[in-house]
C-alpha cells in the first residue's frame, strides 16, 4: 500500500476506534466487540509503523483509555496506571520475550508469573499508614477519576490493611469486576425499568464505578482482586523481591488475590497454563479474556520499565478471537452440484478460532441484500458452528468512497447461461443440466467418503476429468480406461492403474452408498439408508409414489418430494440404467441374496434320505442339498419330492414306494447338485 492509499484508511480507522473508544470508555455501551475493536487497533498500528509520518497525537494508539469524566475530580498517578501490550497468539508472545531479551541482554535466569485476565476495570488503592485514603480509576493512564466513596463500598477492598508495620505509603493496583450472576442481576432489573442493558460485565463494573450515587455502587456488589503493589522509590522495596511474593503479601494484608495463578519458568510453563485456562475459564463464576503474563523479578521490571503505553515487563495472551474484521477483495460466485449460485467473500487472509480465513459465504442474495455489502468493505467474520466462516456485518464506517455494491450475476459464472431465482426462494439457480461446475460438483460428491469412496477423485482431478470432457456424466467414470487417462496432464501409468482399481472396488459399494452419491437434494448418508432399507431395489424406489416414499419411517414430505421428482426425470433413469449395466449396486444385499438363491439347482425341492450312503455321512448329504436350495425333512409324506436311498435302508423306502416318491443314489443326487 502506497502512503496516499494508506492515509485515507488511517484516517478512517482513527474515527472509527475513537468513537468505539468514547463509547466503550465513556458510555460504558461499546458498540463494536472487543476482539472487533483489537483488530482494526491493531491494524492502525501496523499502518502506522509502516508509515510514521502519518502518526498524530490524537490518535487512539498513541493514549491509554479516555480522558476521565468530568464528575469526579481528577487525580493524578504517581506512576502511569499502563495498559498492556496484547499478544494474539504464542508465536507473538515468543517475540515478545525475544524484544525485552534484547532490552536486558544479561539476564539469563528468569521465571514469569502467569495470571487471568479478569475482565473488569482498573482501580489504583492508595494507604497511608494503612487506611485507605483515596480509590482512582485508570482514566487514561496519566489521570484518573477519584471515586473514593465508590470503592470503599467494595466489600472486598479493606478499610484498613491487616498486615503489621506496612511501609507509610502503599499503592494497590487491581480489577474491580462484577461476577457474571450480579451482572445477570443488574440487566435483569435494567430491563424492568427500561434501562438500556450494560453489554459485558467490565462494562457493568465500569459504569457503576462511575456512579454519582454510591448507594447504588453499594448494591451492585461490585468485587476486587488486587494484582500490583507498588511501593514508592525513596520508602523499603525489600518488602518483597518478586511479583510472586507481592500477591502473597497482598493476601495477608486482606486482599483478595485470584488463587489461580502460577509461577512458569519458561514459554513451554506459560503456554500449558494458558491451554489449560481456556476451557476452565469458562466455568468460573467471572469474565476473563486472557492470561497476563508478567516478569516475576520485580529488580528486572524495574531495568526494563516501560514505553509509551506498556511496562515491557508483563504481556497479555489473548484468547482466540470469535468474531474479527477483515477486507472484502472482491466477491466470486461458485456454482454447487445442485445449481445452486453462493457468493463468497474473498477476504484478506485472517486468523480467526486457530485457522487463517480466506474466503467467507455470503449465502444467497437476499443476505447480500441485508449485509449491504460492498467490494472493498470491512467485514466482520464469524465462525458459524465452529467450522465455516461466515460475514456476520459490514463496518459502514470504513467503506471507501466509490465503492461497488455487490449483485447477483444474471448468468451462470461457469456456462453462461440465464440463471433462475423462483419465486419464494433465496437461492440463484443455474438450470442448465450440462454446466460443468453441476458435473464437477456431481461427480466430486458422488466419488467422496460417504458416497461411493473413490480414492484420489479430488478437485484437481475432477476439472481435468470434465475439462477434457472425458467424463460427462457421473456413470462415464465406469468407461475410463487407462489409455484415455493417459491423456491427462501430469497422469502415470501408475496413477491410472491405482484409479481404476479405486473404480473398480467402488462397484461393491452398497445399494444405501449408491443413492447417497447419485446427489438427489435432500437424500443425505442417513436418508439414503432409510430408504434403502424399505426399498431394497432402484426399481421399487423409481417406481413408488411421493406417498409411499413419504410413508418411510424418518422421510419428510419434502424428501419424498424431491426423490420422487428425480427418478421422473429421464436422463436420471438412463443414468440408473448406465451404473446397472457397469455393474454397481442397485439392490440391497438381502435382495442379491434371494435372487442368487432362486438360481440354485435345487430350490423348492424336499428331501428326505434313508440308509447309509456310499461316501457321504448324513449330515454332509444334509448340508450339500441345503447348499444348493434344497430342503432335508425327517420323514416321508406327500411333499416329499426325493428319497435319497443308502445301503439298509428301512422304513421310509417302503413309504415312499407306497406314495410313489421319486428315488435318488447318492451319485445321481451330485449329478443334480452339479448341474
Ligand atoms: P486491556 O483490557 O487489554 O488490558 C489491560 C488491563 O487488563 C489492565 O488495565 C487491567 O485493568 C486489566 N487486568 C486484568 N487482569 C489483570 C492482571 N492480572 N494483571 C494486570 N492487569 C490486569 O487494556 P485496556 O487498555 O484496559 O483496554 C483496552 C481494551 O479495551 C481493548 O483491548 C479492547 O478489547 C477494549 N476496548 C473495546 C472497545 C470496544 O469498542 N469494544 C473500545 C475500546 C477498548
Amino acid at each position: 500500500m502506497k502512503s496516499s492509499e494508506a492515509q485515507p484508511r488511517i484516517q478512517q480507522l482513527r474515527r472509527q476506534l475513537q468513537e468505539a473508544g468514547y463509547a466503550y470508555y465513556v458510555l460504558d455501551a461499546p458498540i463494536m466487540a472487543d476482539e472487533v475493536y483489537d483488530r482494526l487497533y491493531r491494524e492502525l498500528q501496523e499502518l502506522e509503523t509502516q508509515y510514521p509520518e502519518l502518526i498524530t497525537i490524537d490518535s487512539p494508539t498513541q493514549r491509554v483509555g479516555e480522558k476521565p469524566a468530568s464528575q469526579f475530580s481528577s487525580v493524578k498517578h504517581h506512576i502511569p496506571l499502563y495498559s498492556l501490550e496484547n499478544a494474539f497468539n504464542l508465536e507473538e508472545l515468543a517475540k515478545w520475550q525475544e524484544r525485552w531479551q534484547r532490552n536486558a541482554p544479561n539476564t539469563n535466569i528468569f521465571a514469569y508469573v502467569c495470571e487471568l485476565k479478569i475482565d473488569g476495570s482498573a482501580l489504583a488503592l492508595t494507604y497511608k499508614n494503612g487506611i485507605l485514603v483515596r480509590g482512582a480509576t485508570r482514566g487514561d493512564g496519566v489521570t484518573g477519576e477519584e471515586i473514593t466513596q465508590n470503592v470503599k463500598t467494595i466489600r472486598s477492598i479493606p478499610l484498613k490493611l491487616k498486615l503489621e508495620n506496612c511501609p507509610p505509603s502503599i499503592e494497590v493496583r487491581g480489577e474491580a469486576f462484577l461476577s457474571l450472576e450480579v451482572f445477570g442481576e443488574i440487566n435483569q432489573e435494567r430491563e424492568q425499568t427500561g434501562e438500556q442493558l450494560f453489554a459485558n460485565p467490565r462494562n457493568a463494573a465500569a459504569g457503576t464505578l462511575r456512579q454519582l450515587d454510591s448507594k447504588i455502587v453499594a448494591k451492585r456488589r461490585l468485587d476486587f482482586f488486587a494484582y500490583t503493589l507498588q511501593i514508592p522509590e525513596q520508602e523499603d522495596t525489600d518488602i518483597a523481591q518478586t511479583q510472586w511474593e507481592s500477591l502473597e503479601l497482598l493476601q495477608q494484608m486482606g486482599f483478595k488475590v485470584n488463587p489461580n495463578r502460577q509461577l512458569c519458568p519458561s514459554l513451554d510453563d506459560v503456554q500449558k497454563y494458558y491451554e489449560s485456562w481456556d476451557l476452565k475459564r469458562r466455568k468460573l463464576p467471572y469474565m476473563t479474556d486472557g492470561v497476563v503474563v508478567k516478569i516475576n523479578d520485580l529488580l528486572l521490571q524495574k531495568e526494563l520499565g516501560f514505553t509509551q503505553k506498556f511496562p515491557r515487563w508483563a504481556i497479555a495472551l489473548k484468547y482466540p478471537a470469535e468474531e474479527v474484521p477483515t477486507l472484502v477483495e472482491s466477491i466470486t460466485v461458485s456454482v454447487g452440484r445442485t445449481g445452486a449460485l453462493t457468493p463468497v467473500a474473498e477476504l484478506k487472509p485472517v486468523q480467526l478460532g486457530g485457522t487463517t480465513v480466506a474466503r467467507a459465504t455470503l449465502h444467497n442474495s437476499d443476505r447480500i441484500l441485508s449485509l449491504d455489502i460492498h467490494i472493498g468493505d470491512t467485514v466482520i467474520i464469524r465462525k458459524a458452528g465452529e467450522i465455516i466462516p461466515e460475514v456476520v456485518r459490514v463496518l459502514p464506517e470504513l467503506r471507501p468512497p466509490n465503492a461497488q455494491l455487490f449483485q447477483m450475476p444474471s448468468c451462470c459464472p461457469e456456462c453462461q447461461q440465464p440463471v433462475v431465482r423462483e419465486k419464494g426462494e433465496a437461492v440463484t439457480r443455474c438450470i442448465n443440466t450440462s454446466c460443468p461446475a453441476i458435473l464437477r460438483g456431481a461427480l466430486i460428491h458422488f466419488c467422496s467418503r460417504d458416497a461411493l469412496d473413490i480414492n484420489g477423485v479430488g478437485e484437481k482431478l475432477v476439472q481435468q476429468l470434465v475439462d477434457s470432457k472425458l467424463v460427462n456424466s457421473v456413470a462415464d467414470i465406469y468407461d475410463l480406461t487407462v489409455e484415455s487417462l493417459m491423456n491427462l496432464e501430469r497422469m502415470g501409468k501408475k496413477l491410472a492403474d491405482k484409479l481404476l482399481t479405486a473404480i473398480a472396488v467402488s462397484k461393491t459399494q452398497p445399494w444405501s452408498r449408491v443413492l447417497y452419491g447419485l446427489g438427489i437434494r435432500h437424500v443425505g448418508s442417513v436418508n439414503a439408508v432409510l430408504l434403502t432399507e424399505r426399498f431394497a431395489d432402484v426399481a421399487q424406489l423409481a417406481a413408488a409414489s411421493a406417498a409411499t416414499i413419504e410413508g418411510v419411517y424418518g422421510i419428510g414430505p419434502e424428501i419424498a418430494q424431491a426423490v420422487y421428482q428425480w427418478f421422473q426425470v429421464p436422463a436420471n433413469l438412463s443414468l440408473i440404467e448406465r451404473l446397472k449395466i457397469a455393474g454397481l449396486q442397485l439392490k440391497s444385499a438381502e435382495v442379491r441374496q434371494q435372487k442368487a438363491d432362486e438360481n440354485l439347482p435345487l430350490v423348492g425341492k424336499v428331501f428326505v434320505i434313508t440308509g447309509t450312503l456310499p461316501t457321504l455321512k448324513r449330515d454332509e448329504a444334509k448340508d450339500l442339498i441345503q447348499k444348493a436350495g434344497g430342503k432335508v425333512t425327517n420323514s416321508v409324506s406327500a411333499k416329499t419330492d426325493y428319497l435319497v436311498v443308502g445301503e439298509d435302508a428301512g422304513s421310509k423306502l417302503e413309504k415312499a414306494q407306497s406314495l410313489g416318491i421319486a428315488q435318488l443314489s447318492e451319485a445321481e443326487l451330485l449329478g443334480m447338485i452339479n448341474q
